[in-house]
Formats: structure tokens, C-alpha cells, sequence
């Protein structure tokens, strides 16, 4: 699963390179659940990504968080 940085709704990758829902950005593939977020995307996409990197943090799998 991936995350629309813009909105935060989780959407399958799959189905978003699908739809020609993303952008390539700091080598980063975003994925988005609309083409209305995407277009806000390109539009500033430096803002967008720098919020989605928090989100990356938040979101460790759960096979990273092992504290035993
Ligand atoms: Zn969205």
C-alpha cells in the first residue's frame, strides 16, 4: 500500500500506475488517489513531499517494530 501525500488515503500502487495516478519526485514514486490530487501535487510538490517523509516515519511496517 502506498500513501497519497496529498490527502493521506491509502491506495494500492498497482492500480494508481494503473490509472497514470503518479509522479516521479526525489526519486520517489507518489502515488494518488485522484488525478484533483495529483494536479495539487505537481503544483508544489516540494511542500507535499516533505510532509509525506514525516508519514513515512509513522508508518514503519510492522516487521521493522520488533522490541523483543
Ligand atoms: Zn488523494
Amino acid at each position: 500500500m502506498a500513501k497519497d501525500p496529498v490527502c493521506g488515503t491509502r491506495i494500492d500502487e498497482q492500480n494508481a500506475m494503473q490509472f497514470g495516478l503518479t509522479t516521479e519526485h526525489l526519486k520517489h514514486t507518489f502515488c494518488f488517489c485522484s488525478v484533483k490530487c495529483k494536479a495539487r501535487f505537481d503544483e508544489e510538490p516540494g511542500a507535499f513531499a516533505e510532509q509525506f517523509n514525516e508519514w513515512e516515519e509513522w508508518d514503519i511496517p510492522d516487521h521493522a517494530w520488533n522490541p523483543e
